[in-house]
């Protein structure tokens, strides 16, 4: 009989997502009749720009012919694609080089396969409430996390406590599910104890794009001594509507070392380079061939015309919650409205209370961790029309 990792016992019972589906389903079930609008599952609406379209075409009929046809690619990505994203990084100040870049199908993988080069025994520090990934993919290789608490007391940015240790930090900013973004300095902190510790910072910028204050920094490695310390995760599916499509790329510097266990001298992106090739055969040509455009200035401008048009949204659902003197976090720098749920109540009977009430759906804060159980979020991803509707409902709720 096959023994199995049993540490997939100790996940909760079910994935966030899945509970809210569910949940949703019954009551559509039982009422028919009523229009539920969704604002809960982090999702865009909007189709993809033009730019993007018109090279995923041209990336199909190149398969049509034998002179243009494409088989495997790189595991790492295509040179056109990993030297638009330096292009991109470097229009940031940042200065990589293309072989630290490596293109993949999404950044959910990547936070989690990024897991494969770290032994069990290892003290992970992950922020609370978080993306459930950090943590899920962890507890599956039976590692011990030690939670830091975001909360209303720190604006939902953590900080270091430099006499605790840890040797792997996870770092999303802007925040999912809190829309905290941390400044310069905060990360510099951040930096300076992975540094002292000689521990890795796992950042997930999968949001960078959302950013508005432009003195906040978009990848971690606008802080100096960042590419000794950081792998950093991206995205197209929020800065470009890629959720369906799938792209995203990792960066780990080549600056990022350690010492192994015997004192030989491990190079990080050397590790990832081989757990991609031997575990990854790529992206689609046609998938990088239309996430290319997206760095394009015509195809980052029609992205941006998107982000623009969520971060409406996004104050569409802020003013009418600040009117009801509900206090919100998020929604400059990120797609995401945090706020503490109404009358001292949890987040899953608010969010029964939503959707029986207003047919409005949200995410419970308690699916991110303990200090969400309080709290709520509402994405600005939906429509303007939609997200007008559900703040009119919720309007006339309390
Ligand atoms: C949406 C999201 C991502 C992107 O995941 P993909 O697999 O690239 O779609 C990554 N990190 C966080 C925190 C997210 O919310």
């Amino acid at each position: 009989m096959p023994k199995f990792n049993e540490n997939y016992f100790h996940l909760k019972e079910s994935y966030l997502f899945s509970e809210i589906a569910h949940r949703v389903n019954a009551y559509t079930e039982k009422n028919p009749d009523k229009k539920v609008i969704r604002l809960g599952i982090g999702d865009v609406t909007l189709p993809l720009g033009s730019e993007i379209i018109s090279q995923l075409h041209k990336g199909v009929d190149a398969l049509a012919s034998a002179e243009t046809f494409k088989g495997y690619g790189p595991e790492q990505g295509y040179d056109f694609l990993r030297n638009a994203i330096v292009d991109y990084y470097h229009r940031n100040n940042v200065t990589l080089h293309p072989c630290e870049v490596f293109v993949s199908d999404g950044a959910k993988s990547d936070t989690g396969n990024i897991t494969d080069l770290f032994d069990t025994d290892n003290i992970v520090l992950i922020p609370d409430p978080v993306y459930p990934v950090y943590v899920d993919t962890n507890l599956m290789n039976g590692r011990n996390i030690v939670y830091i608490d975001a909360n209303e007391e720190n604006d939902f940015l953590p900080m270091p406590d430099f006499n605790v240790h840890a040797d792997i930090i996870y770092i999303c900013s802007p925040n999912n599910p809190t829309g905290a973004a941390y400044n310069i300095e905060q990360l510099k902190k951040w930096v300076d104890y992975a540094l002292k510790n000689n521990a890795i910072i796992l950042y997930d910028s999968a949001y960078e794009c959302f950013i508005t204050d432009e003195t906040l920094p978009r990848s971690i490695y606008a802080i100096e001594g960042a590419k000794k310390c950081a792998i950093e995760f991206c995205s197209l599916s929020k800065t470009a509507g890629f959720t369906g499509t799938r792209c995203g790329y990792t960066i780990v510097p080549e600056d990022l070392t350690f010492l192994s266990s015997a004192g030989a001298k491990i190079s990080v992106n050397a590790m990832w380079n081989r757990r991609q090739t031997t575990k990854f055969n790529g992206v689609s040509y046609i998938v990088q061939r239309g996430a290319a455009a997206v760095f394009s200035p015509e195809g980052m401008s029609q992205c941006k015309m998107n982000i623009k048009y969520y971060q409406e949204n996004a104050h569409i659902i802020m003013n009418s919650l600040t009117k009801k003197n509900i206090s919100c976090y998020g929604g400059v720098n990120s797609p995401y409205i945090w706020f503490k749920c109404p009358n001292d109540m949890d987040s899953w009977d608010f969010f029964d209370y939503l959707l029986n009430n207003a047919q409005v759906v949200g995410t419970p804060g308690a699916g991110f961790g303990k200090n969400g159980q309080k709290f709520f979020r509402l994405t600005s991803f939906g429509t303007h029309n939609s997200t007008i509707k559900a703040m009119e409902r919720i309007d006339k709720l309390f």
